[in-house]
């Protein structure tokens, strides 16, 4: 049997907790157990069908783990004994561990949709040679339905738009693409944008079955619209994978994600810890558990968990929620809650709206509109959320929210925030849109 201190089962967040462990406890041995031959940057997914080109062309390096000292074994985990302290492995091998790291992730939620086993169907698994199979496929494509118009669901529909000449309509349940995740006005923003790179949209639509022999030919709506389709893409999100973490007798909580504590320490086991999708998240706003997935939170708790197997040093705040995204050429991002969410959450709050060019003077060459919305709280100023539409600039300025946020800086803390500043790569001093958005907000504060 082989024998280490430290095993990890998983790719992106097993990673980047096998290499917090080894710089937090140089002593230690790590060993990381992945499925997966290859692991892909799954952010990059969408950008394989059309910026990037390929699968081939966006991976995470195995470099990583020999550069930090982690022995990689390509294989599955099927069974894990907790008494014993031993994992087996698909191929018959055993290793007994120290601490264990469930890091299994996700897969994609498959809807009871009559017709979604046909050929040519596929949800977004994030497996290099299936996606591989899909842009090969895509080169006879004529009609791409995707359904879901989340953030995977835009993503592939603006990539997949590009260099091909095909018809690409996202069906959205909802009234909005992206509402799950913005406000109103920068999901109208995003869907014109999308609209305007040649994506058809149709929101407010249900698809009640994928059509056609073996293969798919078309999508029916529910209200009888057929859709043609030769490729169907599912894109409506993603499910804990939890069966191994379940068989062995950990408990599961909120959607099946693996317990844990703000250690990352799962509940019913002292030695095995948890990070990424197939753990439970509490809101940083509510403690409640939430059911974000995003690669960010990910490798965070993922720091979390391997900082702390052997002396609890770290603890998990609760997930903020931070994410960007970029459609036709603008990007959006969201740190916190929206405007919707605050609403849901029966918050009382004040909003403070700026727009600005992304340098000084706005003639630049490649200047661009940011807009920026922040939330706070009326009752104590402190900052809730803020959502940005613009260039490049959005997925840091982004960024920028989570921190004030993280910290809870108040409307008058970002009053008097001291940015640095320069013509060619930032809004101006006198009108940056993050300041001039809290200055907005604190009128309205102060009004009772
Ligand atoms: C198309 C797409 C786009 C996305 N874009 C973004 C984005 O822009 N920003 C963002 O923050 N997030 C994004 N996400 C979400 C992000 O991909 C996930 O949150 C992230 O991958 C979670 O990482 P993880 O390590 O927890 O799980 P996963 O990435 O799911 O990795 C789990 C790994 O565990 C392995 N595994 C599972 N079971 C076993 C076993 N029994 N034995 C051994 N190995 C096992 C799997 O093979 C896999 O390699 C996107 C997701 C998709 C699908």
């Amino acid at each position: 049997m082989k024998q280490t201190d430290v095993l990890v089962l998983g790719g992106l967040s097993g990673i980047t907790a096998g290499i917090s462990c080894r710089r937090h406890f140089p002593d230690k041995k790590v060993t990381l157990v992945r499925k997966e031959g290859t692991v892909l940057i799954p952010c990059g997914i969408p950008y394989i069908y059309g910026t990037v080109g390929g699968p081939q062309n966006n991976v995470v390096p195995d470099g990583l783990l020999e550069s930090n000292g982690i022995e990689l074994i390509k294989d599955e985990a099927v069974e894990v004994d907790r008494a014993k302290k031993v994992v087996t492995l698909k191929g018959g091998e055993t290793i007994s561990y120290d601490k264990l790291v469930f890091a299994t992730g996700s897969v994609p939620l498959i809807p009871p949709i009559p017709g979604v086993d046909k050929k040519n169907v596929f949800p977004v698994k994030k497996e290099f040679d299936y996606l591989g199979k899909v842009l090969d496929g895509m080169k006879s494509v004529k009609n791409l339905v995707i359904i879901g118009g989340g953030f995977i669901g835009v993503e592939f529909a603006d990539e997949c738009r590009k260099g091909r000449d095909i018809t690409v309509t996202v069906v959205e349940a909802l009234p909005r693409c992206l509402q799950m995740a913005m406000d109103d006005e920068f999901c109208a923003e995003a869907e014109t944008k999308l609209t305007e790179a040649g994506v058809k949209i149709l929101v407010n639509s249900k698809v009640e079955a994928i059509t056609g022999g073996d293969s798919v030919s078309g999508v029916r709506l529910a209200d009888g619209t057929e859709l043609k389709a030769d490729m169907v893409i599912l894109g409506i999100g993603a499910v804990p994978n939890t069966e191994l973490a379940k068989k062995s007798g950990l408990e599961l909580g909120y959607r099946n994600t693996i317990k844990v504590d703000r250690y990352m320490q799962s509940y019913n086991d002292p030695d095995v810890f948890a990070c990424g999708d197939c753990a439970e998240k509490p809101s940083f706003f509510t403690g409640r558990p939430i059911g974000v997935m995003l690669a960010s939170i990910a490798t965070s708790e993922a720091r979390i968990a391997g900082s702390n197997l052997y002396s609890m040093t770290h603890q998990n705040c609760g997930t903020v929620s931070v994410f960007s995204t970029m459609i036709n050429g603008r990007a959006f991002g969201v740190a916190g809650l929206t405007e919707r969410l605050a609403k849901s959450n029966a918050m009382r709050y004040v909003i403070g709206t700026a727009e600005s060019p992304d340098t000084h003077p706005g003639g630049m060459p490649n200047s661009c509109l940011t807009k920026v919305k922040l939330i706070f709280a009326k009752d104590t100023g402190v900052i809730l959320g803020g959502s940005i539409s613009g260039g490049k600039s959005v997925g840091e300025m982004t960024n920028v929210l989570s921190a004030c946020i993280m910290h809870r800086m108040t409307a008058d803390d970002i009053v008097q925030f001291q940015m640095g500043t320069h013509p060619a790569l930032t809004s101006s001093p006198i009108a940056y849109p993050i300041v001039t958005a809290a200055c907005k907000a604190l009128l309205p504060m102060r009004t009772k």
